[in-house]
């Protein structure tokens, strides 16, 4: 089942419009949301950031949050598993002909779910690999936008070269990944990119500061370079759907001789007992 404009229908049966903005343009937001043992996690700080994104392109909220968690709650009430990935998304809505300046329409709303399997410890013990390239896209980061194609092609450059993600930079300072937030550490300090333009602020990432408060790493929001993220001692990316991923090859460079570093194993068991908090 999924939601669409107000009903429950299978997914073989959700249709939209062919003048839908979303369709013709992107011109619409999303969340991803994980959900663990049923619980909707952080669900409030999703809606307020899916708030942020539709304030900003001039989307109308179509729902209280009140309404969201009702809505969502009772999707979930379709299917029995227990770690699901939430995925909602707005457009601006159909409209009567195709043209780029919109007038008010009735947003669409769709929301599926989706089984969510964490990878282990032990499997993100093995550490993955990354790439790193210029970061062409826009500069409404973080706006949580539908409009993804320099995200695709990210994601396919990804696939082809057979890494877990691209990390990129701008301005001779990495930003994020094209899915993640990009973290490092360094002689015992922990480094990510400021909130800005150029990143989607990750609920993901605000959790592993947290946690690393909780683990007494020294927190460093500022930029840094892709010099320093090959010569760190430890290199993490984050994302509601990977949580932290220990990255141990960056461009074919060994990051700390390949061998995880100490603090990802504390910052990863504290944000497992955040989950199941
Ligand atoms: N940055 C980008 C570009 C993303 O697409 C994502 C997640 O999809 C993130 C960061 C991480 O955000 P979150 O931790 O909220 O999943």
């Amino acid at each position: 089942m999924v939601y669409l404009n107000g009903e429950f229908v299978p997914k073989h049966n959700a249709y939209v419009h062919v003048m839908d903005r979303g369709f013709l343009f992107g011109d619409g937001v999303y969340e991803v949301i994980p959900v663990y043992s049923g619980k909707i996690f952080r669900l409030d700080e999703h809606l307020k950031r899916l708030q942020n994104s539709l304030h900003s392109v001039q989307i109308n909220n179509p729902y209280s949050t009140q309404q969201w968690h009702q809505i969502l709650h009772q999707l979930l009430d379709y299917s029995s598993t227990s770690n699901q990935s939430l995925y909602l998304q707005i457009s601006r809505g159909a409209d009567v002909c195709r043209k780029h300046s919109f007038d008010t329409l009735t947003p669409t709303v769709f929301i599926e779910s989706n089984p969510l399997t964490p990878k282990t410890k032990p499997e993100l013990e093995t550490g993955y690999r990354a790439i790193s390239q210029a970061d062409f896209r826009w500069q409404r980061c973080d706006i949580k936008s539908t409009s993804l194609l320099a995200n695709i092609m990210y994601a396919q450059h990804a696939k082809q070269h057979q890494v877990e993600e691209v990390i990129l930079h701008r301005d001779q300072q990495i930003t994020e990944g094209a899915t993640s937030n990009v973290f490092i550490v360094k002689d015992d300090t922990l480094f990510t990119h400021p909130t800005s333009e150029h990143i989607l602020s990750g609920i993901t990432r605000d959790l592993v500061l947290e946690s690393a408060r909780y683990c007494q790493l020294s927190i460093q929001e500022t930029a840094f370079s892709l010099a320093d993220l090959l010569s760190a001692d430890e290199v993490w990316l984050s994302s509601s759907t990977r949580e932290i991923m220990p990255i141990i090859d960056v461009d074919g460079h060994s990051i700390n001789h390949g061998i995880l570093g100490k603090y990802w194993s504390q910052v990863y068991d504290y944000y497992q007992d955040l989950k199941h908090a």
